[in-house]
């Protein structure tokens, strides 16, 4: 329809004193914002088409690049604010719904911030994990009632199938597809380099990677791309996907421009047709349901492997759960609603779900009421950020954590929130070559296990403080949890007391 009447968001600030005209902004930027103007003999810019991913401001030799936020501004409006005014001409200008990607960026409460950690202070004195031992190990599934051994010690109960985790954290679900065939090589390599699991997401597992089966959660989603049995048993547990904490209630959708080659073959569908998977799963509508879908799923697997249930954090998350852990789900994962993702509605995405810190303390908490905690474990994901993110959800509950965002800023994302439109400048959410082979896997993979024994070190630090020295015998522990700057009723749902008491 034309006129969009926008100023653009961002302005490149190009030092000329500095610029040499080597035209790598214009090489790097798929956005094609830079070009170079054989009249003037300079670099300009088209503005227009920036989003702000910094790839041209890091690779540029002479550091002559800047992109600032413009301050061009509309007239100051309490009610009517920038973002919304731009977004109803964005909408009058297309007729269609706005998209996004990344995790809901709006000035919401982040409760993690809002939580501190206790440490020991002389009377229960603290542990030095440089010199004693320190647990960071968990193991995710179903745990038996009670423990029984035979007259040699050996266990007699019988144990339901496990994962080991080396330290309490999975990288999470993202498909091949959504991400390159690059950023999958790098996170199933760190993850089978650190021993903790990745998962393939909703595209199906790349033959390349049956290799790093045993450190790989395959994901079967409502569009049921790439399963099969091959698929099912390379992995080491299976996900069943009902809900995403970035598009709660609602489907999936990867253009068919993104379906070529081996991702199509992967997803087993045309190359060029769209990929969408269905809101619902069109054989689940209650928890009865739901419980087949597992059982099929643990027969076909042998009864080998852990079935995990993903779920976004929803109002009535608690009941949702209590109902999961009784299908013989052995691992519920639960979605937050800042997660990540390569593309959703935008509406969706900033207005639909709850925090994942109040989703979990309600779990656990409902979970334990009901004498059915050990029924399974809990995942928790949706912006962990850091080792104190994974502490502090441990505290409130969790067996471990699915982070996404966090990996890939560790492969180059730069937040620029753009995945939807293919052209990844780091060469992570996109599938055409020449920006693939940006993201080497070698140095990827790298810098995911160094961010991963970062972590780890950061926890056993933590946990040390707190004159704790295993993960389990922190899990849960609200005790070692404080609130700052919250209401009575969040301090309730989150089961913590105020700093203070
Ligand atoms: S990369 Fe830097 S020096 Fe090279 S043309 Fe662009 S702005 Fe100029
Ligand atoms: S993955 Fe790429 S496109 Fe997506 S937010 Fe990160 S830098 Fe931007």
């Amino acid at each position: 329809m034309g006129v969009d009447f926008i100023y653009p968001e961002f302005e490149v600030v190009r030092n000329d004193n500095r610029c040499i005209a080597c035209r790598v902004c214009e090489r790097q930027c798929a956005n094609e914002v830079h070009s170079y103007s054989p009249e003037r003999g300079v670099m300009i810019s088209d503005e227009t088409k920036c989003v702000n991913c910094q790839r041209c401001v890091s690779l540029c030799p002479t550091r002559a690049l800047k992109i600032v936020k413009s301050d061009c501004r509309l007239r100051e409006n309490a009610n009517w604010q920038d973002d919304t005014i731009k977004e109803i001409y964005k909408q009058a200008n297309s007729g269609g719904v706005l998209l996004s990607s990344m995790g809901n960026p709006k000035p919401l409460p982040v409760y993690w911030d809002r939580i501190l950690i206790n440490a020991s202070q002389v009377t229960n004195p603290p542990i030095d994990p440089l010199r004693e031992p320190m647990e960071t190990k968990v193991f995710l599934g179903k745990k038996p009632q009670k423990v029984e051994r035979d007259e040699n010690g050996k266990l007699t109960c019988k144990l339901e199938p496990q994962i080991e985790l080396s330290m309490p954290v999975m990288f999470s679900a993202m498909s091949y597809g959504s991400i390159s065939y690059n950023a999958h090589a790098s996170l199933a390599r760190a993850a089978t380099e650190l021993g903790i699991l990745y998962n393939t997401g909703e595209g199906g597992l790349h033959e390349d990677f049956y290799v790093y089966g045993p450190n790989t959660i395959v994901q079967v989603a409502s569009g049921r791309f790439g399963v099969h049995e091959q698929y099912l048993e390379a992995g080491a547990a299976v996900e069943i996907k009902m809900g995403q904490g970035a598009k709660p209630g609602i489907g999936g959708h990867l253009p068919g421009a993104k379906i070529v080659g081996d991702v199509s073959r992967t997803r087993m569908i045309p190359e060029g047709s769209d990929a969408i998977s269905p809101a619902p799963h069109h054989d689940i509508y209650s928890i009865e349901d739901l419980r087949q879908l597992v059982f099929s799923l643990k027969e076909a697997t042998n009864y080998k492997k852990p079935v995990i249930v993903k779920v976004a954090a929803v109002h009535n998350i608690a009941a949702i759960a209590s109902g999961i852990a009784r299908s013989g789900a052995d691992i519920i994962a639960i979605d937050g609603f800042r997660g990540g993702t390569g593309a959703a509605p935008t509406r969706i995405r900033d207005n639909v779900g709850i925090p994942i810190e109040l989703a979990l303390a309600a779990v656990d908490q409902r979970l334990r009421d009901e004498g059915i905690r050990g029924n399974v474990s809990l995942v928790v994901g949706g912006s962990i950020r850091s080792a104190a993110d994974v502490v502090k959800a441990i505290a409130l509950g969790a067996d471990a954590c699915y982070v996404a965002t966090a990996a890939l800023l560790a492969l180059g994302c730069h937040l620029c929130r753009t995945c939807q439109s293919g052209k990844c400048n780091w060469g992570i959410a996109t599938q055409r070559p020449d920006l693939v082979k940006r993201l080497n896997p070698d140095i990827g993979s790298q810098r995911l296990v160094n961010l991963m024994t970062a972590w780890r070190h950061e926890i056993m630090e933590i946990l040390g403080g707190m004159g704790i020295n295993s993960i389990e015998a922190l899990r849960g522990n609200r005790l070692m949890l404080r609130g700052v700057g919250l209401t009575s009723k969040e301090l309730e749902i989150l089961g913590i007391s105020h700093a203070g008491e």
